[in-house]
């Protein structure tokens, strides 16, 4: 077991594929709400939801590598909606404290209420989204352009600006007066999202996450947290790949002859193997450290970039290899692909975190190989 996994993280393995198995795979791309309904309610019972969600609030915050386990394993069966299985994690809400542990971030654990992040702002806004104090409440004024499952939320964590204090999360519910839906779109992988206007909105002066000045910080970790989780994703959907390949490979083409017979055909199946086995390994990896209680900032910038470009690259070269068929509307090939492209934007650009692993070295001496 070139993961080394202990008896337990095997189990949790196979217990993760069964799950997939019996309930996630065959399913359509759209849900009906009594399906989604058994699905959150079977994960619950199998002890998937409790994993990501802190102990204090009964959940069983599984460690990292237990973690990637799972993900991987659901990424190998390429199981459709497998986000449902977990429950929903605290995100910027972890360390919350006073009134909105009960009001806000207790009901979101139960699933009671849902949350949108408000952090991407349109290219053409006038001024950064910001709350100015009034009595005893924030004033917010601006734009968020790109919230995920936005109509869907209660409320938004948001990114804001206050004057002379800095950088703030915000706890906004989406019925107060002045907040409204601009826009609704769904993305090329299926997911959905919503623009968000802010205008002249009071928000109690409770709502705010930790202090002024810390919005930053606090945003980043949120996002650092997903990093590697969806490294780890694609981690089993580079396996998914290996195994659709390799065996249309082991079958004929029009001239009765393996197809994985030609070298040219070799070539490129060998360079998706070995850049999986790259990714694999440094995944697992930055796991293992995080579990130790190192810090994995870097790692898992390096994780996620490598791990989105090269799953993008290999179903991009497994398209080629297959050829026309793969582009077939509902080909399981032609599904990766939209699926995996939003994940070099989301939770951070390609380029960005590049930039941020260099500085990460040059500057603050982080990071390692
Ligand atoms: C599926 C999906 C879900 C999302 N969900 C959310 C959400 O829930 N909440 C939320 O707030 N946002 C969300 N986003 C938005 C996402 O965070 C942004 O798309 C991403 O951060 C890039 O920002 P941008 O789109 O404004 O592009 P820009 O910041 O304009 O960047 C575009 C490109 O310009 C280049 N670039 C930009 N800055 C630099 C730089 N400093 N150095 C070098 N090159 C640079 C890069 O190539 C970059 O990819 C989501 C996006 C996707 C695709």
């Amino acid at each position: 077991m070139p993961e080394l996994l202990t008896e337990d993280q095997q189990r949790l393995a196979a217990k993760t594929q069964s799950f997939a198995e019996t309930h996630l795979l065959n399913l359509d791309a759209q849900l009906s709400r009594e399906s989604r309904a058994g699905i959150i309610s079977a994960a619950r019972e199998a002890g998937f939801f409790a994993m990501t969600q802190p102990k204090e609030y009964g959940g069983s915050a599984a460690g990292t590598l237990e973690m990637t386990v799972v993900r991987d394993v659901l990424g190998a069966c390429n199981a459709p909606h497998q986000h449902l299985i977990f429950g929903p994690g605290p995100g910027v809400l972890a360390g919350a404290d006073g009134e909105l542990r009960e009001s806000h971030l207790a009901p979101l654990l139960r699933g009671e209420k849902r949350a949108g992040f408000g952090f991407t702002e349109p290219d053409d806004a006038s001024a950064p989204t910001s709350a100015v104090a009034d009595g005893d409440a924030w004033v917010v004024n601006g734009q968020k352009s790109y919230v995920t499952g936005g109509s869907e939320a209660d409320f938004i964590n948001t990114l804001v600006q206050i004057p002379e204090l800095g950088p703030a999360l915000l706890v906004v519910d989406s019925n107060a007066p002045g907040v409204t839906v601009a826009r609704r779109f769904e993305s090329l992988d299926g997911s959905h999202h919503a623009a968000f206007a802010f205008n002249d909105v009071r928000v109690p002066k409770s709502h705010l996450i930790g202090k002024p000045g810390e919005g930053l910080p606090r945003a980043m970790r949120q996002i650092g947290d997903t990093r590697l989780a969806i490294a780890a994703q694609c981690t089993g959907l580079l396996r998914w790949v290996d195994a659709y390949l390799s065996e249309y490979l082991l079958g004929n083409d029009r001239s009765g002859k393996p197809r994985g017979s030609k070298e040219g055909i070799r070539l490129r199946y060998a360079d998706a193997r070995i850049t999986s086995f790259a990714v694999r390994s440094m995944v697992y990896r930055t796991a293992r450290l995080a579990d130790a209680g190192e810090n994995i900032v870097n790692e898992a910038i390096a994780c996620k970039v490598m791990a989105t470009e090269t799953i993008g690259n290999v179903v991009d070269n497994a398209i080629q290899l297959v050829g026309g068929n793969a582009l077939v509307a509902g080909h399981p090939l032609e599904r990766l692909y939209r699926q995996v492209r939003s994940l070099r934007l989301a939770e951070g650009g390609s380029d960005v975190l590049r930039l941020n692993l260099a500085r990460g070295r040059l500057e603050l001496n982080k990071g390692r190989i």
